[in-house]
């Protein structure tokens, strides 16, 4: 997607800079992964909880990390308590209100949970701004609106948190507790930079019925076999994701693989989420219309609210 943005506004990534000199080369949007690679000296000390510990560059201290970023979290708080659904403790397509403190599990040194933290920030920015351009949308005069993201630090962010589900052994399929091993290859794409091998990562996927009712909510999904992670469904105010880890029979049953942005569009007010990705062949966008918003929760909420 190209753009007639003025390169010396400031950059639609937040990051507080001009756009000249941040995510816009020439015409075109390009915001770069984080790189997590260690450039200094290493620790060569492996925690022993440290679902990390492979890299040999641990701290000597474990943290207490939300599996599920904090920074997210914030976002779907209510009275100190958040909406999740489908987590694995929970029974099968119940709902449950749950602390933050509740979701703290210590599966990471705090070097290598703090290098996650631009991951948080980014989804946690995704999330915010889809809020934020539905809320826009239903305002008396909605206005274009363009935001930038990297899809690599997205979808390490979803890497991130099915690793902390397999790390603190919470992984459900169908209702039934599965004990799935967590692979060195994940933790070298996190921590390494080593790339996804084709077709595993984020895939965006449009409903059947082409629409997506967005409700404050995040749900996990978790498909297994073999012991392994194949497929975690994320729903994110009920935009639909999925991290394939593995090579899918049929990778178009997930959706879209690495989107390269999503438009929301209203008469002719459009809003646009720019997804960046490093390779340019990932160049498939996709476009929506904005019909209205849903004051009435979904049917399956009622039981949750009446809590
Ligand atoms: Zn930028
Ligand atoms: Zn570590």
């Amino acid at each position: 997607m190209t753009t007639q943005f003025n390169p010396y506004d400031s950059c639609p990534c937040d990051s507080g800079q001009k756009a000249k000199f941040c995510c816009l080369t020439g015409k075109l949007w390009n915001k770069k992964p984080n790189l997590l690679k260690p450039t200094k000296t290493i620790t060569d000390h492996s925690h022993d909880k440290c679902y990390a510990k492979i890299t040999r560059n641990c701290s000597t201290k474990i943290s207490g990390e939300h599996f599920i970023s904090n920074n997210i979290l914030q976002g779907f708080e209510l009275n100190k308590k958040v909406k999740i659904v489908g987590l694995p403790w929970q029974e099968k397509e119940t709902f449950n209100l749950l602390s933050r403190s509740s979701l703290v599990s210590n599966i990471l040194c705090t070097t290598h949970n703090e290098l996650l933290s631009p991951f948080d920030a980014e989804m946690g920015r995704l999330h915010r701004i889809i809020v934020q351009f539905d809320e826009d949308f239903n305002s008396e005069n909605p206005k274009h609106d363009l935001s930038v993201f990297c899809g690599e630090n997205l979808e390490k962010w979803m890497l991130k948190t099915a690793c902390a589900f397999i790390a603190s052994n919470q992984i459900y399929s169908d209702g039934v507790k599965k004990d799935c091993i967590l692979k060195d290859e994940y933790v070298d794409i996190l921590f390494n930079d080593k790339p996804f091998p084709d077709n595993w990562g984020m895939y965006f996927k449009i409903p059947d019925d082409k629409q997506i009712q967005k409700y404050h909510s995040l749900s996990f999904r978790s498909l297994t076999a073999n012991n392994e992670l194949k497929v975690v469904e994320f729903l994110i105010n009920n935009f639909m994701f999925y991290l394939v880890l593995g090579q899918p029979d049929n990778p178009r049953s997930f959706g879209i693989y690495r989107p390269r942005g999503i438009q929301l569009a209203k008469g002719n007010i459009k809003k646009t989420i720019e997804i960046c990705w490093q390779d340019k062949k990932y160049n498939e966008g996709i476009f929506m219309e904005h019909v209205g918003t849903t004051k009435e929760a979904p049917k399956e909420w009622d039981e949750y609210l009446k809590k």
